[in-house]
């Protein structure tokens, strides 16, 4: 099974969009629960890592990657 590899200040995709209509979402929390932050309406919300792992979809833009271009998997 894929891992899902995420970090903070990843911008991600969630399988279900939100009420907002968009999509996207920056972590802007981790811990023992993640707070996610819509880029659309601003409107944040704390989820178990469980629960955000389960509702991942795939991580849009990476902080890291963007920064460090030469660890591009
Ligand atoms: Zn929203």
């Amino acid at each position: 099974m894929e891992r899902k590899q995420y970090e903070l200040g990843d911008i991600v995709q969630m399988k279900k969009p939100h009420p907002c209509g968009s999509n996207e979402m920056e972590i802007i929390r981790m811990g023992m629960d993640i707070r996610i932050r819509c880029v659309g309406c601003k409107h944040s919300v704390l989820v178990p890592r469980a629960k955000f792992e389960s509702k991942l979809k795939k991580v849009l833009r990476s902080k890291a990657a963007a920064e460090k271009p030469e660890e591009a998997e």
